[in-house]
This record gives C-alpha cells, structure tokens and sequence, in this order.
C-alpha cells in the first residue's frame, strides 16, 4: 500500500536531512498525523511500525483510539483544545502539544487520571504573529513555563509551533530558528535552577520538514506526505 511506501521514503527523507544539518542519527521523531483518516489507513501504518500518531479533533480520535486499542500507540493531541475537551484529552493522549492557556494546563493536570503517567505538554507559540492563529508570543514562553511547573500531572517537554506557510526554505527556516534559540535560552535558565531539560520542539510539517530538521526539530509532524491530500 502507498502509506507503507510513503513511511519508508519519509523515513529516508529524515535520516538524509539528520546527516546534512548535523543532527544526531534518529533524533527526529516522526509523528503521523492521522486526522481525516480512516482507522484502516491508520492501522495499515501501525502495520509498518509507526507508533506517534497525532489528531486535532478529539471526538473524531477518541472513536479511532479506542477502536484501534494498542497500548503500544503513543497518541499525540496537536488541535486547539476547548475546556470541555480537556478530559476527554487528559484521559486518552499521552501528549498534548498545543498548551497555550494556564486555564487548559489546569485542567488538563486535574483531569489526567492517577494511573496514567505524566501527560507531556508542548506550549504552543505563534511565531509569525498572525492574530488569527493559535499560541502564546514567544516573548511569553518563558513566564508561561514557570507557571505550568507548578502542575504536578503535566511534564513539560518543550515548544510546539506552526509558522505561517512559505514555500522560501530561508523564510522557513528563519521562523524555526526563533524557537531553536529560544528553547535553548529557556534551558540555560532552568539547568542554572536545576530543573528538568525542555527536550522537544515540535515543528514541521510536509511543506517545512527540512528547515525544521536542520533547526533542531526534535518531532516532525507529517500528514500528507503519508497519507496524500486530505479531502475535508
Ligand atoms: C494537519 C497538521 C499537520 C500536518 O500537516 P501536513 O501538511 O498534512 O503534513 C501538522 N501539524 C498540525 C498542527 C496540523 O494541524
């Protein structure tokens, strides 16, 4: 089937821009992003050994989550997230990459349940400033942060971003180096407070999978270059 072609070539594509921007060999992690996608196409890529999986609409992945029913699927929430979702969310996922109010962290913490580990939290920033898109201006990350370390359900993992589209490898990498020196400015701070390593930026999609590799991507969240065009 084309998806288990299409992994194998993403997979290539990875290891190929690792080694051309200096990066570390498998420390870009491919995250399958599986919205609009039908549980048997989701299945035939578990079947070609892809676990992240990432969904932006919670009723449409709770449906699939529990039909698929792996515990070795690592579920990864990457829509905005609405207050009334966020149980459903703290239950389900093991991730949620798109933090970017207090009032969400709070609940999220409230709502994961005991016997589940910490749910990983990516705050979300815009970077390109459009007033229409979602996240916190990168100028705020660091106050934002301090404040989700009081969350004792939540483990922080570092920064999610979706720039505004550019087809311009330079514009696209320069809107991911922003976020590269600022989690790098985040962790000098906390390695001098002794607290925990942000270790995740989660940027890139099929349109900016390089440029975001070569600034330091450490989660590529790829949809149509696995699945092909999306038809909603
Ligand atoms: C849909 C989506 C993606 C994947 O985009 P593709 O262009 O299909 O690779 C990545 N990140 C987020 C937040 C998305 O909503």
């Amino acid at each position: 089937m084309k998806i288990t072609a299409n992994l194998a070539q993403i997979h290539n594509e990875i290891s190929v821009a690792e080694k051309q921007f200096q990066r570390d060999e498998g420390s870009v992690c491919l995250l399958a992003v599986s919205k609009t996608r039908t549980t048997d196409e989701i299945i035939t890529a578990i079947n070609a050994n892809q676990r992240h999986f990432g969904e932006n609409y919670c009723q449409e992945a709770i449906e699939k989550i529990e039909a698929i029913n792996r515990s070795d699927i690592i579920w990864h929430f990457i829509g905005p997230i609405q207050s009334n979702k966020t149980k459903q969310i703290a239950s389900h996922f093991d991730w949620a990459h798109t933090v970017e109010r207090i009032k969400i962290a709070r609940r999220l913490d409230e709502m994961r349940p005991e016997n589940s580990p910490l749910l990983n939290i990516c705050v979300q920033i815009n970077i390109s400033g459009e007033e229409s898109k979602s996240g916190i201006p990168i100028d705020d990350a660091a106050d934002f942060i301090n404040e989700l370390d009081q969350f004792k359900r939540l483990k922080v993992r570092g920064l999610m971003s979706l720039p505004a589209p550019t087809s311009d490898f330079t514009e696209q990498r320069h809107a991911f180096s922003q976020l590269k020196k600022k989690l790098h400015d985040l962790n000098q701070h906390r390695l001098n407070q002794n607290r925990p390593e942000l270790d995740t930026l989660s940027i890139g999609t099929t349109q900016d999978m390089q440029a975001a590799i070569a600034e330091g991507a450490t989660i590529v969240r790829i949809g149509t270059a696995i699945f092909g065009p999306r038809h909603t």
